[in-house]
């Protein structure tokens, strides 16, 4: 329809199939799927042993240049890619993509199940509580977060003696360890599995993790925009004895849980690496992990449906996994490895599975390949880069584009000397996809606004700067048809030999592998670490943990750090603030700048548009 409806309406107009008859066109086996409701269901990971021996699909990658604060679509085009490859091209194709956390749905930026004929269905239930996984999440961290001031607080009311009784009960007149015990006494070295015979000495170093309170780093979550828990003060009561401490609260999908979720390979895998995070220093100055705190068996309990991976469909009909939803400039901001591999299984040899990176090229898809793909081992074939000319325009010295106002004229003119100009920073985003060895499809996101003679520049400036191929798609306002050129790109540059390779190995030290970050990716002329980043980099290699991947936490709106910088900028250091340890999910995160972890809510949010119907039920306002 011309003009386009709104997202939502377009959303409510199409009757999505039941998803187990998708399940069943898609080759899921009945006791491989659980419904939940008639429109999502999650999927098993038996898949993956089922199907261990049948080739892998092609695997894409959809990332973007660096963005206005609107989004230059690319969920948009992970959807209309996918449903153009397969309502139009009858391809096996699955379309892989992260679940939108409750802070953007009803903050700023709204929802993320893509938009105008390109939409994941339902979306509403899609942007809301979809199976619940990120509650689960919530649950799991913050039954942690409570277990390890419980634990401070035990250990400062009760004896050794005592403590350890408790901790280690009789039950029936015999003390026994727990299993989650034995890999405690295990870690400190005790061969004693006999509670009753342990020598004083022992049970106090299993009993007392003597955590420093100043030096604990786990955080309470919530997946609201509150800016008032940014910073707070617990344990006020008189019943905690004056262990008032400051703590804050993080967004859920910042979380450590959540990067967990996000990066594991299977059941035991998620177990091994809820136990190692770690939640606090001890007075002696080691690291106090979930394990320590003999928590892991209930953390994994509480995960053990979120690590499903949750099918649901674009508007033509066509497959979608969306699965876990690490924000991408403050976590690593890709869905799951999960989802990707059975995706890819499904698929099969001839199919295309479509996964997207969080934001620009210099962030989501950074995190993919050095993060992701080297925890899966999978290794993509094609990259596809969005752009709009609205944020090429921007780059070159267009106004400021600001969520929630109206674009300036420069956004609905024709001006080639801006789209010149800006092309900058797709240039470098190009570039940047180029170090990874994997062929660049750039793909332009066609607004109604956009002139012929600026459409036509755009794809001659991508050519020249590297893209395999440039193309211009209309999903947006014609769905999956809009895209057929791009998929026919895709297809054909997934043919093309990919010599693919990592930016950093492993080895290189924490300085250095921040340094080629910035310098080859950003742009910087080096890094600068301040006195807590210093001081984190000393102690993580003495810790053990410099072998990690890095994964940076900075703005995404510009190359640098500074948002108000466009284009491609030069001649800036990095400054490193702080550097936290994500032991379990296997990174290092740098903080640069001022990046917060806990984002706010606008003057106008996007909740005030957001409402039901109480006669259809009918949810208005999300987009
Ligand atoms: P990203 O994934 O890059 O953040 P989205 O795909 O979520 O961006 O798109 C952001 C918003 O822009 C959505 O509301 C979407 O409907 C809208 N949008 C995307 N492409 C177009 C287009 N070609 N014309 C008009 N609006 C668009």
């Amino acid at each position: 329809l011309d003009p386009v409806p709104s997202d939502i309406e377009i959303a409510k107009k199409q009757k999505p199939k039941d998803i187990n008859v998708l399940a069943a066109e898609i080759g899921l086996l009945h006791e491989e799927v659980n419904l939940y409701g008639k429109k999502k269901a999650k999927v098993s990971l038996d898949v993956l042993n089922r199907l261990k021996d049948v080739e892998n699909g092609k695997y894409v990658v959809v990332t973007g240049i660096t963005p206005t604060p609107l989004g230059e679509g690319k969920s948009t085009t992970t959807i209309g890619l996918a449903q153009a490859l397969g309502s139009q091209l009858n391809k096996n194709i699955f379309a892989c993509v992260r679940q939108p956390s409750q802070g953007p749905t009803f903050g700023i930026k709204g929802g993320a199940a893509g938009g105008g004929y390109s939409q994941v269905i339902p979306m509403d239930e899609f942007n809301l509580h979809l199976t619940g996984d990120i509650h689960a999440i919530t649950a799991a961290n913050n039954l942690l977060a409570a277990a390890v001031d419980a634990c401070i607080f035990h250990e400062s009311t009760q004896k050794d003696e005592a403590l350890y009784s408790r901790l280690v009960p009789k039950k029936k007149g015999i003390r026994e360890f727990s299993k989650i015990q034995i890999r405690r006494l295990e870690k400190l070295g005790i061969t004693e599995r006999d509670p009753d015979q342990l020598t004083p000495e022992d049970r106090t170093r299993f009993s007392r993790l003597d955590i420093d309170p100043d030096l604990i780093t786990w955080q309470r979550v919530m997946d609201t925009n509150d800016r008032f828990l940014r910073k707070i003060t617990i344990g006020q009561s008189p019943t905690e004895k004056g262990k008032e401490r400051t703590a804050q609260f993080d967004i859920t999908v910042a979380s450590e849980v959540m990067a967990v979720l996000a990066l594991t390979t299977s059941i035991s895998d998620m177990r091994e690496r809820l136990g190692h995070m770690v939640v606090a220093t001890s007075r002696s100055g080691d690291p106090v992990t979930a394990d320590d705190i003999g928590v892991t068996g209930a953390l994994t309990v509480l995960m053990r449906d979120a690590i499903q991976p949750n099918l649901m469909q674009t508007l033509e009909g066509t497959p979608v996994f969306v699965h876990a939803g690490p924000f991408a400039n403050i976590a690593h901001g890709n869905s799951s490895i999960l989802a990707d591999k059975i995706a890819l299984k499904l698929a099969g040899p001839d199919g295309y599975v479509v996964t997207e990176a969080g934001f620009g090229a210099d962030i989501g898809m950074e995190k993919f390949f050095n993060i992701k793909c080297r925890r899966s081992g999978l290794r993509p074939h094609a990259v596809v880069l969005v752009a709009t000319i609205r944020a090429i325009k921007m780059h070159g010295g267009g106004p400021t584009v600001v969520a929630g106002k109206p674009l300036a004229r420069e956004y609905s003119e024709e001006h080639l000397e801006l789209l010149e100009a800006g092309f900058s920073n797709p240039r470098k985003q190009i570039e940047n996809a180029g170090y990874f060895g994997v062929p660049v499809v750039f793909a332009l996101n066609r607004f109604a606004t956009d002139t012929d003679a600026e459409v036509e520049t755009t794809l001659r400036l991508a050519r020249e700067s590297g893209a395999i191929d440039a193309v211009c798609a209309s999903h947006w306002s014609h769905g999956g048809v809009g895209a057929v050129d791009l998929a026919k790109s895709v297809v054909q540059a997934t043919e093309a030999q990919s010599d693919f390779k990592f930016l950093y190995p492993l080895e290189m030290g924490i300085y250095e592998k921040i340094e080629t970050i910035a310098k080859k990716i950003y742009g910087a002329d080096g890094i600068e670490l301040l006195p807590e980043a210093q001081a984190k980099v000393e102690l993580y290699t003495k810790q053990g943990f410099s072998h990690l991947p890095i994964c940076m936490a900075k703005t995404h709106l510009s190359l640098s750090h500074k948002p108000e910088l466009k284009g491609s900028p030069r001649g800036f250091v990095l400054p490193i603030r702080d550097i936290r340890a994500s032991a379990g999910a296997g990174f290092l995160f740098p903080l640069v700048g001022t990046m917060s972890t806990m984002p706010g809510l606008p003057t106008r949010p996007c909740f005030v548009d957001i409402d039901i119907d109480p006669d259809t039920l009918d949810v208005t306002g999300l987009f």
